[in-house]
Order: C-alpha cells, then structure tokens, then sequence
C-alpha cells in the first residue's frame, strides 16, 4: 500500500505531467463552469468523476461512446477489453495528475496526520491479508489515497457525506476522507473486502450485507475498536440483519459454528462459487435468493426468498 502520492516529493517530480492533464481534461469546462468553478478544473473528487464522462465523449469514438455511458465497467471488460484499458489508463492518469494539483491548489493533508492514516491503512491491509491467507483466498492490496474532507463534498449533493469513493473504471485505488465520520478501520477492511471480490455481483443487499457482516468480525477479533464504538456505528443494519438470518441457516443445517458460516457466506460473495452454498440450501433457494438480491429495491422478495431456503 503505497498511498504516497499526494505527498510533496512526487508533486515536484510530476508537475510536467501535470499540465498535459489540464489540457486533456479541458473539454470539461464549459459544463463545470455552470456548477461553481472558476477554471474549469474539478474542485472535488465528485465532479471530477463527472468531468471524465464529458472529456470521453468528445475523445471516444460514438460506438465506444455508446458502450461507455450505457454498461458497466466489468460489463465493457468482457465485451471490449481493448476499450477497458483504455479508459482505465486515462482515468487513471488523469485522476492521479488532478490529485496532484489539487494538493498544489485546493488543500492537503498535514504530514502528520497523513502518516497516522497510512499507518492505519498498512495495519488494516496486513490483517485483512492474514484472515484471508489463513483461509486460502487469494489477496491483493488495495492502494489508499487519503485526501482532505474538502475534495469530497458533492456540488451536486450537497447532504451526501462522502467518506471514499471508488472512481469507476479506476478500481486499484480507494481515495479515502483522513477524517471520516465512520471509524477508518472498519471502513478499510470493508474496502479491502470489496476490492478483493472476484465473481460477479450478488446484488447490492447480499454485496453490502455480507461485507459489513465480514468487516465488522475481523475488526472484533483484532479489537481494532473499541466495542462501544462499533455499536454506536450503525452501517447497513438491514443488510446485516439479512445476512445474520442465512449465517443462522448455514449453522443449524451444518452443525459449525456462526464464525466459520460467515466464512463460508464471505467465500461465496468473493470467489463468485455458489455450489458450497448451494449443498447447505439447494440450488433452487440460493438461486432464488440471489435473484432476489439482484432485483433491487425488493425487499420481501428478497425476505421471502431467504425464509424459504432456511424452511
Ligand atoms: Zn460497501
């Protein structure tokens, strides 16, 4: 986890870089000007995410265009692997190179504060590769940017607090808030999860519930916080909630323990293999509460789907 970038020695070194990005990014001027900026250039990670959908259209060609604004990225990485790169390349270059200025132009880190962070962040990633090791799934490590709070406020959504994000189609990087509202531990972990999820999407409820579920676990058997403090941190109850519900199912149709059901329900989410969940309720029921989870906003469905594997 290297997360050096927003230091000042690399901003000397790649201050060339730097203008060749401005002149790319450029083509988003004229629609930033209308939501505040002066210069064209994005003020905060939220509008600079926008900026790329508008530099695209003018660079990619209208079929690339097409497949761009209307599938996802591991969508494109199957259909045009080609166009995937390209787009992660430039995302990339640009979004480094912005990170740069705006640590020039906008705001920075204390040194001091920055290096707590990262020493967090290399913790978090050490511990999170041991649970993983120690059960035999495959780890990298996500790299972690920290940026001020100020670069997250969303022009667009002002009542949004953002604590991190993900750009899309730029997924080796979680650009983190130094001071989130949520505990940064439990934040980490939960990212380092997500990042390390290799099958498809199981749908946002199960995605969610069964990260939460997993990070919150690892954080308790490090006490990496204190108990008080994860109580009072309430994140996807509903979710959890859900997956608690199949955790109890996966233990008493099996006979282990709550620890190794989640394991199990945790190594489904990240390796995309059902068949290990699909022995503990039937083909049919695990298929069925995927489904469910994948049809968003369809709560009792998805409640129901679960009842009726755990009958
Ligand atoms: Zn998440």
């Amino acid at each position: 986890m290297s997360g050096r970038r927003a230091t000042s020695s690399t901003v000397h070194r790649r201050m060339l870089v730097l203008i060749v990005a401005a002149v790319l990014l450029s083509p988003a001027s004229t629609r930033l000007s209308s939501s505040g900026e002066q210069d064209g250039q994005a003020r905060t990670v939220p509008d600079l995410a926008r900026a790329f959908e508008h530099t695209f259209s003018q660079i990619l060609t209208p079929e690339e265009y097409e497949l761009f604004t209307s599938r996802t990225p591991e969508e494109i990485k199957e259909i045009d692997g080609e166009l995937y790169r390209k787009i992660n390349q430039n995302v990339g270059r640009w979004t480094d190179d912005w990170i740069l200025w705006a640590a020039r132009n906008l705001d920075t880190v204390p040194e001091a504060r920055l290096e707590r962070a990262m020493a967090t962040a290399s913790r978090i990633d050490r511990l999170t590769r041991d649970y993983f090791e120690a059960r035999g799934w495959s780890y990298r490590s996500l790299e972690v940017v920290f940026l001020p709070q100020r670069l997250f406020h969303d022009t667009h959504n002002r009542r949004a607090k953002i604590q991190g994000v993900f750009i899309p189609f730029y997924p080796e990087v979680f650009f983190s808030t130094v001071d989130p509202a949520a505990p940064l531990e439990l934040i980490l972990v939960h990212e380092n999860i997500h990042y390390n999820k290799r099958g498809p999407s199981l749908g946002l409820p199960l995605n969610e519930g069964i990260t939460e579920t997993s990070a919150r676990h690892i954080v308790r058997l490090h006490e990496l916080l204190p108990g008080k403090v994860l109580r009072n941190f309430q994140a996807y109850p509903r979710e959890r909630e859900l997956v608690e519900t199949i955790v109890q199912g996966i233990t008493s149709r099996t006979g282990v323990d709550h620890d190794a059901a989640l394991d199990l329900l945790l190594e489904a989410y990240l390796t995309g293999e059902q068949s290990g969940m699909e022995r503990v309720f039937g083909t049919d029921s695990w298929t069925h509460v995927i489904e469910a989870s994948r049809s968003e906003k369809k709560w009792h469905r998805l409640r129901r789907c679960v009842e009726e594997a755990l009958e």
